[in-house]
């Protein structure tokens, strides 16, 4: 998979949208795959802490929909791709009284306040569920990456200041973005994200412990979103190539789980002109047909 993927990286940008993310190094390649009978596969950078950024959205929806519940957390967020770039807000005034879905960031800013109400501790949820969905105690919140997405969060704060004009959230516009940064800035690595995609794949429960982590219509609803939403304005075309649900964060990671079979995660910090890491499209690929994992690729009927 490394070797497909390294000829096509030289073609990605890192995001520089803050400083913090601009200092990526695009040479960089991690893959994992680790399987229900605790097979673990690594090549290249796999121990390299990144910033988690939209692949939290997952997360986010999890915890709305613990926290919330299903009807309170889609009268805030749709369920449909936008079509549009993770951070347009143009369809938040013309077309819809909501935002599209929750993968994208203003959908995940109506899903992060409704993480809030009735919780002390918001973020100290958050990051323990991540520390459980990823098995690692020791996932932490990167400060530099925070200060540095609090301070260049114009068009975060516009969205958010927006619908709450509108009545979609559920509590102050800058409370609710505060947070929205703050999951976006925990630091992971691909061990941790293909543990995750693992869990998903074993619809919420962790195989090694026999553990049920989140509840199997949980699961359900994040994968559907990961697949048709997942990869922002690149989702069709993802589900065409790959066929696995997926996430994609800025940072340079995706995340993806094969159903019952394994969860992946690659980190590649160069980005495509819609956000996604190129380095770890073409790894995905490569996996997918060469493991025969896209979710369409006949293998039932066989
Ligand atoms: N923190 C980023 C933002 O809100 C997350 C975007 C992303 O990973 N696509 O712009």
């Amino acid at each position: 998979a490394e070797r497909y993927a390294r000829p096509h990286m030289d073609q990605g940008k890192v995001a520089t949208y803050i400083p913090e993310l601009a200092k990526g190094d695009a040479t960089k390649l991690g893959i994992c795959i680790r399987t229900p009978d605790g097979e673990e596969y690594c090549q290249g950078d796999c121990q390299t802490e990144f910033s988690i950024q939209s692949i939290s959205k997952t997360i986010t929806l999890i915890l709305a929909l613990q926290t919330a519940g299903y009807d309170r957390v889609f009268s805030k967020v749709g369920m449909e791709p936008s079509g549009d770039a993770f951070n347009s807000m143009i369809r938040l005034e013309t077309l819809t009284t909501h935002p599209m879905n929750p993968m994208i960031n203003a959908g995940a800013i109506a899903t992060t306040s409704c993480c809030i109400k009735g919780c002390a501790d918001p973020f100290g949820a958050f990051l323990t569920l991540a520390r459980t969905l990823c098995g690692r105690e020791t996932i932490r919140l990167n400060k530099e990456v925070f200060t540095s997405e609090y301070q260049a969060g114009g068009r975060n704060r516009a969205m958010a200041y927006f619908m709450q004009s509108e009545n979609l959230l559920e509590w102050d516009a800058e409370d609710v973005v505060e947070l929205y940064f703050k999951m976006c800035s925990i630091n992971v690595n691909v061990r941790d994200l293909a543990h995750y995609g693992l869990v998903l794949a074993c619809n919420g429960k962790d195989p090694a412990t026999g553990k049920q982590l989140v509840d199997p219509w949980i699961c359900r609803i994040v994968k559907t979103l990961m697949m048709t939403c997942g990869m922002y304005d690149a989702s069709g075309e993802f589900a065409v190539k790959v066929g696995l649900p997926a996430k994609s964060g800025v940072g340079g990671g995706i995340l993806a789980s094969a159903e019952s079979r394994m969860g992946l995660a690659t980190f590649a910090p160069g980005l495509d002109k819609r956000g996604n890491s190129i380095g770890g499209w073409y790894a995905l690929e490569f996996l997918s047909q060469n493991l025969g994992l896209h979710y369409f690729s006949g293998q039932a009927a066989e």
